[in-house]
């Protein structure tokens, strides 16, 4: 079995510092680690491996600092590890992300091909969960978000059956391999490195591929010249504005609820209370 695991180094802070000038995020000096979902995605597919036998490649589009994040895949278990990194794929938004870990996927596959695609839900930082639908459609491979249990796979049948969380429950999908899966921190609770594996992790140089070696000869497709998503302006919200607060006699509840309605329509930061007929209020 061959299981693809695409990772993100993410800033190591809920503090995300936008450089003014440019709008993106402030990433040198900043610790990084790996995207928390993915963690668990790769977790996944060590258990995998170890079930099903075969290998996890993991593969990552970042600078090169991003090197230390699949070092650190290779101390729990990943038996390779792959940087797409190259300064024209700067500035990316989700389609230009996409755009690059797809051939990097495909490069991958000519290789030895891919079984299974796994990736976090979402990102810490940009945290739109785009980038594996994205990966999906251009793989035209199934796509199983939010997935907090594998319950089958087959591979000699070419399937998966899954257990996704969805508003208010779940679903248990059943679908065809190869597909891309997200992970939730659900799923598992990842295992620490072992030793063997940080020697490994320690000495390990990860391979790297710029736009040529992923045979990308198209820049309107990477990077800002890729990217359709113009973030124009990034910001941290100020604290929540604290709304005055009404009290609403609830001795008539049909009079209470209409007044309560017309509140709510019209003034939406306002804070309210309803009091029964037995409340003592000054
Ligand atoms: C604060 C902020 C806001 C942003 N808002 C937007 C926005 O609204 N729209 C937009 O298009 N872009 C946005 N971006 C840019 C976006 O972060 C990048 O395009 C990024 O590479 C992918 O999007 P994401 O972080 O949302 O990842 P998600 O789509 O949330 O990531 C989901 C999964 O995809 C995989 N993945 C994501 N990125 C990579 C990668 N570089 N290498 C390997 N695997 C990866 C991982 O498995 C990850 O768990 C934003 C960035 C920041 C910092």
């Amino acid at each position: 079995m061959h299981i693809v695991v695409s990772i993100k180094q993410v800033p190591d802070t809920s503090e995300v510092r936008i450089d003014p000038r440019t709008n993106t995020m402030i990433r040198s000096g900043v610790p990084s680690i790996i995207n928390p979902d993915d963690v668990h995605a790769l977790e996944e597919a060590i258990r995998l491996k170890e079930q099903f036998g075969g290998r996890v490649t993991v593969v990552t589009m970042g600078p090169a600092q991003a090197r230390d994040a699949l070092r650190e895949t290779i101390s729990y278990g990943a038996d390779e590890a792959i940087l797409c990194s190259d300064r024209r794929f700067a500035g990316a938004d989700t389609l230009a992300t996409s755009y690059a870990l797809w051939k990097a996927i495909l490069k991958i596959g000519e290789a030895e091909p891919v079984d299974l695609l796994l990736c976090g839900r979402q990102a810490l930082d940009g945290d739109t969960g785009q980038v594996p639908p994205g990966l999906a459609t251009r793989l035209g491979w199934p796509q199983l978000t939010s997935v907090f249990k594998i319950e089958e796979l087959e591979l000699s049948a070419r399937r998966i059956v899954v257990h996704r969380a969805v508003e208010g429950g779940e679903e248990i999908v059943c679908s065809r391999l190869p597909c891309v899966i997200t992970c939730t921190r659900e799923i598992n609770i990842p295992r620490y490195p072992s030793f063997p594996n940080m020697v490994r992790a320690a000495r390990y140089q990860p391979t790297t591929w710029d736009k040529t070696d992923l045979g990308i000869d198209d820049d309107s497709q990477i990077g800002l010249r890729g990217s359709p998503t113009i973030v124009s302006k990034v910001w941290a919200p100020g604290p929540r504005k604290r709304g005055a607060t009404v009290l609403i006699d609830g001795s008539d509840p049909e009079a209470a609820a209409s007044q309560l309605v017309r509140l709510l329509m019209h003034e939406p930061l306002l804070e309210v209370e309803v009091a029964s007929a037995g409340d003592k209020h000054d």
